[in-house]
């Protein structure tokens, strides 16, 4: 047998199971050597009731004082069992007669389980547990217990089962190391085959803290070989993705320099920076795939503008798209004002542009008399065709996950090639996040903004002194300046969110009758958010109460006083970008996080890092910290990866190395790529094509 063999080549593994393990990604033994414990219990040996302490998970080998049925909310049994050191309650919800009279008094059992703190006793629910016999000596296990990633009807037991068959097959066959020893020769790790054994069945005696936190050496050797495969994953995309071809677009551009001038402002040399990478980019054959990370108010659209000028002076088209339609229509106009001076042809498309004017804009887009055009994802529905896409813009990126990436790229692809792409990110993704989930992709980054600009000085306010915050607003806007106030959910419904702002604006229009208060939020219709946020930019509206609609692209270079509310209870990026609205003119501008007291340690650290910083990429990197990478990421990217072992904030310092390794292998050893990969990331054919 080998270790390529599919698992119904294991005792006890028929079709149906075989079915069931595949939606662990299990097909092969190997996969079943790479279906690694999430965590470990100690089975090792007997603790003393009397030593139990609550949160434990324990071994008690224990006699039966009493059994008792119950009656209460939910009937239980309940098995009152001790061993000389202490009483403990054992509770079951559900239960048989036979279990009822198998407790009987006197009989001695072994119980595992979780212990709690009950009324009177510690207790266990629902443990499992074995009769013990008098003439025949329970044995203890040797080793820890390895708990899996379950899924229905493949129970653990089971589980152990089939992963001892693998194991078994490792003292005959070696995992085969795809790393060369010498480019791991900085690190003290085990071999391959001796750390998957190890990570299975961890012997007594190992530190379990060690093992519990993953510091185990035998863990990060898989850890680093999980990052690895992860790393290399993507720089496959990218490298097959630079096999390709996409139209040459040369530089010289006459419509960029007419645009420049027009310019009100020079660029900033960040900008002239990344707009000469994007150019060198789109004048090759190859597409481009450019992350450009730069913090709220960098002024990431100029550079976005630049380099869909380049790609409409050679005759191709460009597509924009935004996440969301309040962004998308900022561009939009932000586009239109800009080129339509130019003689080209801005179109716009959301999922709201309907009959007439949406048969219009197709037609404009598939005949290519719109060179650039701006949407949400309803750019990428079927009936949209382009005449010729040489270029995707993609704002506020990290909304999108990697495999979205290329569907999108496809869709613009046609005979032979595919369009470039631009994403851009107010979001600065910290270093250990860009290598594992953006490594597909080259990076800019606009590390400066536009000259003039004041930080933001940021404070934080308890509720309760709400009146003084009300007076500052008065002050600021008598001073001819504009305010956003935002409301934050507290409820996670919509509507309740827009409720609370609706109140918010009739309490603050009440409090302020000198102010105009304008108000918009989520359930508006599109026309109605526009109309109100175009008022606010004109002047007409003092203080402007908001939901997180704001959160994105609203430029009102005049507000520079914004309240957010229920600050403690939203995310650091978001609270960054928000903050990101004020601080945009010359005007000093300040940001007051309301939060309900007290506050817990972790939020109020959060609340401190947007005190002490203004720097986006300092925030990302705290949020990191505070919060991990899923969260960060939000679930739909991080969907895309799920790690077995590795853990990016713990496992952060190993990324060098990780880039180092992939670098050498690439090279090196071309014929090792798939097989690491395919050990850790399955065949999912999402990373093979391209
Ligand atoms: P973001 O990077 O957040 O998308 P924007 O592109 O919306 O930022 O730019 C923010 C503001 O800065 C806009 O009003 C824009 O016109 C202005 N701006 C951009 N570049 C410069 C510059 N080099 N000098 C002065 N103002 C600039
Ligand atoms: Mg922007």
């Amino acid at each position: 047998m080998t270790l390529t063999e599919p698992v119904t080549s294991l005792k006890g593994v028929g079709p149906r199971i075989a079915d069931r393990l595949q939606a662990l990604d299990i097909r092969s033994v190997q996969d079943l050597l790479f279906h690694l414990p999430r965590r470990y219990e100690d089975r090792t040996r007997i603790t003393a009731i009397g030593s139990l302490h609550p949160g434990q998970h324990a071994v008690i080998d224990a006699e039966v004082e009493l059994a008792d049925i119950k009656y209460g909310r939910r009937r239980s049994l309940l098995v009152r069992v001790s061993d000389g050191t202490g009483f403990l309650t054992v509770r079951l919800f559900h239960f048989s007669n036979s279990q009822l009279s198998a407790f009987s008094r006197g009989s001695r059992f072994r119980f595992f389980g979780e212990v709690r703190q009950g009324s009177a006793t510690c207790e266990m629910v629902h443990p499992e547990y074995d009769l013990l016999l008098v003439d025949e000596p329970a044995e203890l296990e040797d080793r820890l217990t390895p708990v899996y990633p379950a899924t229905e009807g493949v129970s653990q037991l089971l589980l152990r089962r089939y992963s001892d068959q693998a194991l078994a097959q490792l003292d005959t066959t070696n995992l085969p190391e795809l790393i060369p020893e010498s480019l791991l020769s900085d690190w003290t790790f085990p071999g391959l085959s001796d750390a998957v054994r190890f990570v299975h069945r961890p012997p007594v005696g190992e530190d379990f803290a060690e093992l519990e936190a993953g510091h185990h050496p035998a863990q990060q050797r898989l850890a680093f070989e999980e990052l690895l495969a992860h790393h290399l994953s993507l720089k496959v995309v990218r490298n097959r993705s630079k096999d390709k071809q996409a139209p040459v677009l040369p530089e010289d551009c006459r419509l960029c320099r007419q645009f420049e001038t027009a310019l009100p402002f020079k660029l900033t040399n960040a900008q002239a920076r990344v707009v000469k990478e994007i150019a060198a980019d789109l004048a090759h054959g190859h597409p481009m795939m450019r992350l450009i990370q730069g913090d709220v108010g960098s002024g990431k659209t100029v550079v976005a503008a630049l380099a869909a000028l380049q790609t409409v002076a050679n005759d191709y088209q460009v597509a924009i798209m935004a996440p969301t339609e309040l962004l998308a229509e900022q561009h939009y106009q932000n586009f239109q004002s800009w080129l339509e001076p130019l003689g080209l042809h801005v179109g716009w498309l959301s999922g709201k542009v309907k009959g007439k004017a949406r048969v219009a804009c197709l037609t404009g887009v598939s005949e290519g008399t719109a060179q650039v055009v701006i949407g949400t994802h309803a750019l990428f529905q079927e009936d949209v065709v382009f005449h010729r896409l040489g270029l995707i813009i993609i704002d506020e990126q990290h909304r999108f996950g990697v495999h979205q990436r290329l569907a999108l790229r496809d869709k613009g692809a046609e005979n032979q090639w595919v369009p470039h792409q631009l994403i851009m990110t107010a979001t600065p993704i910290p270093r250990t996040l860009a290598m594992t989930f953006y490594a597909d992709l080259d990076h800019s980054i606009i590390d400066e903004l536009p000259p003039g600009r004041t930080p933001v000085q940021t404070v934080a306010v308890v509720d309760s002194r709400r009146d003084e915050v009300i007076q500052r607003v008065k002050h600021a806007c008598a001073e001819g300046s504009q305010t956003y106030w935002v409301c934050a959910l507290i409820e996670q419904s919509d509507v309740l969110q827009c409720q609370a702002a609706e109140d918010v604006a009739v309490m603050l229009t009440q409090g302020l009758p000198e102010l105009t208060v304008g108000l918009v939020h989520g359930r508006m219709k599109a026309k109605e958010k526009s109309a109100i946020m175009a008022d606010f930019k004109a002047g007409g509206i003092d203080l402007l109460v908001a939901t997180t609609v704001i959160e994105v692209g609203v430029d009102v270079p005049n507000a520079s006083l914004m309240i957010i509310e229920n600050a403690e209870r939203l995310g650091l990026a978001q609270l960054h970008q928000l903050r990101g609205r004020v601080g945009r003119g010359s005007k000093q501008s300040s940001c007051v996080l309301m939060y309900q007291g007290p506050l817990s340690v972790i939020a109020r650290k959060r609340l401190d890092v947007m005190r002490n910083t203004n720097d986006g990429f300092e925030v990302a990197r705290e949020d990191l910290e505070l919060r991990g990478p899923g969260e960060v990421l939000g679930t739909r990217q991080t969907g895309d990866i799920q790690f077995k072992i590795a853990d990016l904030t713990r496992d952060s310092g190993m990324l060098d190395d990780v880039e180092r390794v992939a670098t050498c292998l690439l090279v090196d050893y071309p014929q090792h790529i798939s097989p690491l990969i395919q050990r850790w990331l399955g065949t999912a054919d999402r990373y093979g094509h391209v």
